[in-house]
């Protein structure tokens, strides 16, 4: 819910995979927000009183999974302390039935950290072996939340910067959004705009295409090519997203004009 959220408030496509949007909001894997919160309530509830109501239930359900240790039962399958039994058993080798009141809850997490289950580093990694964008894979070094995020601009801005950022560039069709328009691109094709035998890309579109010279900065071109594009994008500052929302606002309508859309 929260990355479908996300990615409709950032206008970026459904099929963006949640670890890029992950990686670029600074969110955890929800199933690792999950495990967490359930590891905190379960060792609270060992601490409490046996007179309890939380304890006398959390005491009903682990007999219940004692007793029903089969998982593919009805029973197993709607039992909170199965699920997370089945988290922590792929997470760390901590048995569920061994906690108790003197168990710490750093030495538990330190164990799920370890794992790596669903981390920020797992996201990392597959991001390095994404086939859906070599341009982000280049860009995005680190777990950090994105600063532009944070920045003091309007959020049209953000909404574009985070799409030039994360774009699909192997796609055949791409959209691009920008104050409630749409602008599509074929990047498997050639420009129809200046007709010169270079993809109809954002790379060509931001950085070569002759028809928007004149509302480039060409400061701010300097040794770009395809393979450097990235670098646009992973060394921003304010000024830089004031400049191209600015460029992009400005070539997309003489785009529109020159397509006749
Ligand atoms: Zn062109």
């Amino acid at each position: 819910m929260r990355l479908t959220f996300l990615k409709r408030v950032l206008t970026l496509p459904q099929y963006t995979p949640g670890y890029m949007i992950r990686l670029e909001t600074g969110l955890t894997h929800i199933s690792r927000t999950i495990l967490d919160r359930s590891l905190r309530w379960w060792l609270k509830t060992t601490e409490m009183e046996e007179s309890r109501t939380p304890k006398l239930c959390m005491r009903e359900l682990l007999k219940l999974d004692q007793e029903n240790p089969d998982t593919s039962t009805a029973c197993s399958r709607v039992s909170w302390v199965q699920s997370v039994k089945n988290l922590m058993t792929t997470a760390a080798p901590v048995n569920i039935h061994d906690l108790t009141s003197e168990t710490r809850y750093c030495d538990v997490k330190a164990g799920v950290i370890a794992s790596g289950l669903n981390s920020q580093e797992a996201d990392l990694d597959r991001c390095n072996q994404s086939s859906f964008s070599l341009l982000y894979s280049r860009l995005k070094t680190n777990t950090k939340m994105e600063e532009y995020l944070n920045f003091p601009i309007s959020f049209h801005k953000k909404r574009l910067f985070a799409q030039l950022r994360l774009h699909p560039e192997q796609l055949s069709i791409l959209h691009v959004y920008v104050d409630r328009c749409k602008y599509v691109f074929h990047p498997s094709s050639r420009c129809s705009v200046c007709n010169e035998p270079d993809n109809d890309d954002l790379f060509h579109h931001v950085c070569i295409c002759k028809i928007y010279h004149p509302f480039r900065n060409q400061e701010k071109l300097t040794n770009i090519s395809r393979r450097s594009f990235h670098k646009y994008f992973k060394y921003y500052d304010l000024n830089f997203i004031h400049y191209i929302f600015k460029f992009m606002k400005v070539s997309l309508c003489v785009r529109s004009f020159c397509l006749n859309e």
